[in-house]
């Protein structure tokens, strides 16, 4: 019998009674768990195997796979699946999560900030817009694509509001040494939003969430955030394509 604390990201129904979950543990990444058991089973886990519930999970392991013993919710995000917008957001983020930390031990603290976030988010007190931003450019952070955003890559130089963000080679530049190229990956960036954006990689988590930027200068962070996490990881997400068709 094992026990693992997690966080579940995905639910699968089996039947009426049966279903699978996937929960993301700091020990073995993300875990596929079997609910068996029937009605009695399902009711007794209810609340610490539903989506987004953190939970310790009691389990036997057979050939790899998991089956669930008994389960206690240690905290559940349950207001998450009261909003659309909060519960489409929650499911990219469980989308890139699963998609990056596979089944492996993790190391850098993509679990505290997860639990971080799916509290906000539960909670309702920082914009959707606001939570996407900071966990996208944190998540990259925590799984070691930190951007450089300190001065100029090239002459060490920083003026405000004088200063482009190249998110391919994940660098800031000034205008005196910025190297025209053929995509669009070259992005001017305010003095506030670089600001904010080294907050983000840098603030310590008791901090993270406590920053404000104007409507304005969060489109902007937002739209860098985005697309630095889909040219690093390489795809689209269709949890996100939904999200934006929300178009809030
Ligand atoms: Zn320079």
């Amino acid at each position: 019998m094992v026990t693992l604390r997690g966080i579940v990201l995905r639910e699968f129904p089996v039947g009426e009674n049966d279903k699978f979950i996937h929960i993301f543990t700091k020990e073995q990444g993300v875990i596929e768990v079997s609910v068996r058991g029937g009605q009695k089973m399902l009711s007794k886990n209810a609340g610490a195997t539903q989506l987004y519930a953190y939970s310790d999970f009691s389990m036997r392991c057979d050939r790899g796979r998991y089956y669930l013993d008994s389960s206690e919710p240690v905290r559940l995000f349950y207001k998450i699946r009261e909003n659309l917008e909060a519960l489409s957001l929650a499911q990219y983020i469980s989308e890139v999560v699963i998609y990056v930390t596979g089944q492996h031990e993790q190391k850098s603290d993509v679990m505290r900030l997860l639990l971080n976030t799916l509290h906000f988010l539960s909670e309702g007190t920082r914009s959707c817009g606001f939570l996407k931003a900071v966990f996208e450019m944190r998540f990259m952070t925590e799984i070691g694509m930190m951007p450089d955003i300190v001065c100029c890559a090239s002459c060490m130089s920083y003026i405000a509001d004088e200063m482009y963000f190249d998110l391919m080679s994940t660098k800031l530049y000034c205008r005196g040494c910025i190297v025209p190229t053929d995509d669009d990956t070259l992005v001017k960036i305010p003095a506030s939003v670089v600001h904010a954006l080294r907050h983000i990689v840098f603030a310590d988590f008791d901090r993270l969430f406590n920053f404000k930027l104007s409507d304005i200068n969060m489109k902007k962070l937002g739209r860098i955030t985005e697309r630095y996490l889909l040219i690093h990881l390489g795809r689209e997400f269709k949890t996100l394509d939904f999200y934006r068709t929300l178009g809030i």
